[in-house]
């Protein structure tokens, strides 16, 4: 059966509040709402206008909201939890701004092995608010990259990023530019070109901006890492009763918000899309942006594998229909 995504392409701060009330869930107790904030120097994130308007509608609806985010893995400014909250509150993310506790948790409780946010697994709801876009690993990155990769810890997203733990191409020129983005120093230069110690490195894919592209992770493993995004969602997902996505296609950029820099856009704005399918929003957004740019061309890797993987576990439906707001 076909899933139901509501879809707005203009007004968008009226129409945000909207959405969520025709999306009709309970939201009872504390609401995890998870955000990515964005790197420092970032300026394609989701804005912080439309989360604030989530958590008001939510607090409307009784539920009471936080807004939340764990910990990045590689080196910068997100990789502790104080970092983050300084980098959120440039990024606009604020108690203030929001009307609600921004938290960034660096807690974890285990499921299935991997190191899932404690704080969002003793939440009550969960409310997924992602920006579709491009995505180096998986091609794209959507509401299952945010729930698979976002809601693990530091721990638990360096079990998910082992699988896809990069090597070095002839092309490399030995500058060191990437071992000083390591930050576990797995890296060394050894006559003129980088060198991977793979008992150190977790794959975090803080290497990737290699100006000569000599950091390489095959489509192999690309895909498999798609696999490993959907399984942990399901993961996470599997603690909740009551869920609802966001989805922004807005400021589409080849890269994801963990990039701490101006991209430029390879798609036009398409608007926000909702949904209480995780499938049937991430396939949506894959469908609307393959209109304008193609995703698997541009990252080497089929951004489907993961709606496909999500679909065989049962984590919802890849078809929908779309309703227009
Ligand atoms: S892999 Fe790239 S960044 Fe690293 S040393 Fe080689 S050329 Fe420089
Ligand atoms: S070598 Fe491994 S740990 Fe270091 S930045 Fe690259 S992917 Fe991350």
């Amino acid at each position: 059966m076909a899933s139901r995504v509501y879809m707005a392409s203009d007004d968008l701060v009226r129409k945000v509040p909207e959405m969520v009330d025709r999306m009709d869930v309970a939201f009872r107790g504390k609401v995890a709402v998870k955000v990515h904030m964005g790197e420092l120097g970032n300026v394609t994130h989701v804005r912080p206008v439309f989360v604030r308007r989530v958590v008001d509608k939510i607090k409307e609806l009784g539920g009471e909201p936080f807004v939340i985010d764990t910990p990045a893995i590689y080196k910068g400014d997100r990789d502790t939890a104080g970092k983050y909250l300084k980098t959120a509150a440039v990024n606009g993310f604020t108690k203030e701004s929001m009307g609600a506790e921004v938290v960034i948790d660096d807690t974890e409780t285990l499921i299935n092995g991997v190191g899932i946010s404690k704080k969002i697994m003793d939440s009550d709801a969960l409310f997924v608010v992602s920006h579709g876009k491009g995505h180096g690993m998986s091609g794209f990155g959507g509401a299952i990259k945010n729930v698979g990769m976002g809601c693990p810890s530091k721990n638990g997203k360096a079990v998910i990023h082992g699988v896809n733990k990069p090597t070095v191409l002839d092309c490399c020129i030995g500058c060191g530019d990437c071992a000083e983005n390591c930050a576990v120093n797995a890296i060394s230069i050894k006559n003129g070109r980088a060198v991977i110690d793979y008992e150190l490195c977790a794959g975090c894919g803080g290497c990737m901006g290699c100006e000569q592209d000599a950091i390489h992770v095959s489509r192999e493993k690309k895909e498999e890492l798609q696999r490993v995004l959907a399984r942990v969602t399901k993961s996470v997902l599997e603690n909740f009763e009551n869920v609802a996505y966001l989805n922004f296609l807005l400021d589409i950029t080849k890269h994801c918000d963990c990039f701490g820099c101006y991209m430029e856009s390879i798609a036009p704005n398409i608007g926000v899309i909702g949904s209480k399918d995780i499938v049937a929003i991430d396939k949506a957004s894959i469908d609307l942006i393959g209109k304008h740019a193609n995703l698997g061309e541009i990252h080497g890797v089929n951004p489907e594998v993961q709606i496909e993987e999500a679909v065989k576990i049962g984590l919802g439906s890849r078809d929908y229909e779309l309703n227009r707001l």
